[in-house]
């Protein structure tokens, strides 16, 4: 199988586009989460995804946008995304949204948003030893894909060992996944890149060839701070997105 990964679009239908057609031909999409927030376009990304059968698990941004979490713990720019992104949303996509589950479990691979052990609050996996207490909740698993971070990198660990090495896929790759070892990746966000490189980011897991491709797709960023200048959403999340920070 081969799986396209799909991860942070936060409401960014133009990044999503982008990354779908380059994506075309994979078995199956899945997303680690964060559909909307931030973005202007909360309900064509839903829809999207339910149009491509993604399975998709909830974000931090989408439960506090069905208002399943209080939004006190962001900042006041993600908290006015937030309330845009619930009053744009139509019934269906707002449904949609509260009912994700907050973990997936595959045969060969475990899909969560910000890490097995807070699948869904502040808690990031930037360093290998924050990715410690995800490896450990992995048990015998060997393959986890969160988002939250915007990051693309990995986290490896031999089975058994206590050490954790980092990899950064900023500009892109492929990582050969091998068998002894346990893997925490992170194919970057769609729709926010935050590591510098403002492509949206997406990835393919291939399960057969044991394989995870870190790619970038260019999109037309300049339509995507129109409609959120036109949704009078906050500088500081139109200008982001043209420095990938
Ligand atoms: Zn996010």
């Amino acid at each position: 199988m081969r799986y396209g990964i799909i991860s942070d679009i936060h409401s960014n239908a133009t990044a999503l586009e982008a990354v779908l057609d380059r994506l075309k031909g994979v078995d199956a999409y899945i997303s680690p989460g964060d559909v909307v927030g931030y973005g202007p376009d909360p309900n064509e990304c839903c829809s999207m995804l339910r149009s491509i059968d993604c399975t998709t698990v909830i974000g931090n941004h989408d439960a506090v946008v069905a208002d399943l979490v209080d939004s006190v713990w962001f900042n006041p720019y993600a908290r006015a995304a937030a309330f845009y992104n619930r009053e744009q949303l139509s019934p269906e996509n707002l449904d949609f949204v509260g009912k994700l589950p907050v973990s997936k479990t595959f045969d060969d691979f475990i899909l969560v948003h910000a890490t097995l052990k807070i699948p869904l609050t502040f808690h990031y996996i930037h360093s290998p030893n924050t990715a410690g207490d995800c490896f450990e909740q992995m048990e015998t698993a060997s393959l986890c894909f969160v988002g939250h971070t915007h990051l693309a990198e990995a986290y490896i660990q031999r089975k058994g060992e206590k050490e954790v090495d980092q990899l950064s896929f900023r500009s892109g790759g492929k990582l050969m996944l091998k068998d002894d070892f346990q893997y925490i990746i992170n194919c970057g966000s769609v729709g926010q890149p935050r590591d510098g490189n403002k492509g949206a980011a997406c990835g393919i897991y291939d399960s057969e060839e044991r394989s995870v491709e870190f790619i970038r797709v260019p999109y037309d960023i300049a339509a995507v701070q129109a409609r959120m200048r036109d949704a009078d959403l906050p500088d500081y999340l139109i200008e982001r997105l043209e420095h990938g920070e």
